[in-house]
């Protein structure tokens, strides 16, 4: 299983160059994109042919994870004759939205194939497993575990774990399995969290690497003018020294 980072950006950025949400995990011929944040359409298509997924999971409606399915749409729909379609696990108001946004009805089903998401809810996808889990945030905002189904008789490899944004760690516990890789949010690097702001910090992240036995921690999502370095630090510090890194658009993982 391979992690690639599409965009790694949070909500805004003052980086040129630099997206929204989006990581995609593939496995042999299976590939999962999670989140498709602002601008990101143009770093998946420069890294797979984007009909060629074989589904997409969108953690929650706040732009920087879904508003490139706009421009994916249009692909889908204008670049191949006939037009083509993709399999999206999305929050339930998914469609209605891009139909609104779009202010056109059935903008959506043109050429995505929505399942509503739930709390807990395991889908096979090809060769790899996918488990939802709600976490805080939004009202319908969710974190992912994304692995490969153990053979009979075999133990089960690590997974990745996804925290979309997510404002209290603890909601993470249950997706994690010890020897996991954990990909989490750390908006507000050293903090503190403002009020009413659902996110996370480095010493939240850090705090839950440790409780959980994860084997490594990628971060993403930190906000412009955040101390990158110190953010990794006091990551590594708060979680007795399990290895943390900021990832970037372009950086590729083998997670075993
Ligand atoms: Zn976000
Ligand atoms: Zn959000």
């Amino acid at each position: 299983m391979r992690l690639s980072v599409i965009g790694a950006g949070p909500a805004y950025t003052d980086r040129p160059g630099a997206v929204g949400s989006s990581y995609l995990i593939t496995a042999g011929p299976t590939a999962i994109l999670l989140d498709l944040g602002q601008g990101t359409f143009a770093n998946l298509a420069g890294t797979l042919e984007p009909s060629s997924l074989s589904a997409i999971a969108i953690s929650h409606l706040h732009p920087d994870h879904f508003i490139d399915l706009v421009p994916l749409r249009h692909y889908l729909r204008y670049e191949f004759e006939p037009p083509r379609r993709l399999p999206v696990l999305a929050p339930a108001a998914l469609p209605d939205r891009l139909d609104a946004l779009l202010g056109e009805p059935g903008f959506s089903a043109d050429a995505l194939d929505v399942t509503a998401l739930a709390d807990g809810q395991v889908h096979e996808i090809g060769g790899l497993r996918l488990e939802a889990r709600r976490v805080t945030h939004t009202a319908d905002s969710y974190a992912f575990r994304v692995s490969v189904p153990a053979a009979a008789g075999e133990t089960a490899a690590p997974g990745l774990v996804y925290s979309g944004d997510c404002g209290r760690a603890a909601d993470l516990r249950s997706l994690i399995q010890p020897g996991d890789v954990l990909l989490a949010e750390v908006s507000f690097g050293l903090g503190p969290i403002p009020a009413g702001a659902f996110h996370l910090d480095a010493k939240d992240v850090g705090a839950l690497a440790a409780q959980s036995g994860v084997r490594r921690v990628l971060l993403t999502h930190l906000l412009s003018g955040r101390d990158r370095p110190a953010t990794e630090a006091a990551t590594i510090k708060a979680g007795g020294g399990i290895p943390a890194r900021l990832v970037d658009p372009g950086d590729r993982f083998e997670l075993g």
